[in-house]
């Protein structure tokens, strides 16, 4: 199961009631099935999502499938940081997904946050040569620009931490800037001929960073919220230059069986690369460690082995 950084957040989160097992990127073996269960077998390897949509009601007719009731209240129980899962019929009906052999289990459970960026990517028309800035070059901001670079868009990193910066360029960014140290709206507008980003996808969301996108989007652009706010801070934005330039800001958030099943597909087909976003593994009983590693922005993708 890999660590999410919404998974930090829910531990520092008074709302979340505690004890609680966290863990939504989960990959494992059957090793038990319930008498109604025809398409998997024991031993059978899978990825899991935690929760799934009824594909019926009015939010789903529109895709807004994470928002859907049935969606909301699906869980797997307890959790992905534990040996033994249990998979409610809906999840396995809709949201469990065999793993080709050739597809590791850490790879596989990329698959849930690739899912949750394609879901996202998919409320916006992106055409060829757009240039779409990625705002936090974390794991999301990788497979982001993944994503981008194949529908041969082009992507802009920006984070203020000079080793991710660094990372990116050699994941193979052709822009990646930091803030703190060049004037981001000036490069992006260089980079742009004049005209400014077409999307901007917001990994890390506070009012600073909310309204110096406005400064490089170009007219009648969009900008994708793709995390909650930092301290969950209210922002002062201002609403006639939305409206006299056209701005859309879209919320994505989580995703749908239909996008896991793609980002499966991408990760096997190796489309995808997520092999090299993986920086630390580690055993159930060391699971603290994880969080200092992802609140100081040490570790990309940390994956936790409960058989270890
Ligand atoms: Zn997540
Ligand atoms: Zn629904």
């Amino acid at each position: 199961c890999g660590i999410c950084g919404s998974d930090i957040k829910k531990i520092f989160d008074d709302k979340v009631k505690k004890p609680i097992v966290l863990g939504h990127e989960v990959t494992g073996d059957v090793v038990e099935i319930g008498s109604g269960v025809k398409d998997f077998k024991v031993g059978d390897r899978v990825v899991i999502t935690h929760h799934v949509p009824c594909f019926n009601c009015q939010y789903c007719r529109h895709e807004n499938y994470s928002m859907c009731r049935q969606f909301k209240s699906t869980n797997i129980y307890p959790g992905g940081f534990s040996q033994y899962i249990r998979v409610p019929k809906e999840n396995v009906s809709v949201g469990t997904l065999k793993i080709d052999e050739k597809v590791s289990y850490e790879e596989a459970s990329f698959s849930e946050p690739l899912a949750c960026c394609l879901y996202s990517l998919q409320k916006i028309k992106l055409l060829q040569k757009d240039f779409v800035v990625i705002i936090g070059l974390g794991t999301i901001g990788l497979l982001f620009y993944q994503l981008i670079r194949n529908k041969k868009a082009i992507p802009i990193g920006i984070d203020i931490d000079e080793n991710r910066v660094d990372f990116a360029k050699k994941f193979g960014f052709d822009f990646a800037l930091n803030p703190n140290k060049e004037n981001v709206t000036e490069e992006i507008l260089n980079i742009t001929k004049g005209i400014g980003a077409d999307l901007v996808i917001l990994t890390i969301v506070n009012e600073k960073i909310l309204n110096q996108s406005l400064s490089y989007i170009r007219d009648g652009g969009k900008i994708l919220i793709f995390a909650g706010a930092i301290n969950k801070e209210i922002v002062k934005i201002n609403i006639n230059e939305l409206y006299r330039r056209e701005i859309s800001i879209i919320g994505g958030y989580s995703s749908s069986p239909k996008h896991l099943s793609q980002a499966l597909e991408l990760i096997s087909d190796k489309d995808i690369n997520v092999k090299n976003l993986i920086t630390h593994r580690f055993p159930l009983e060391e699971i603290e460690k994880t969080v200092e590693l992802i609140v100081s922005r040490k570790a990309y993708k940390i994956i936790i082995e409960p058989w270890k």
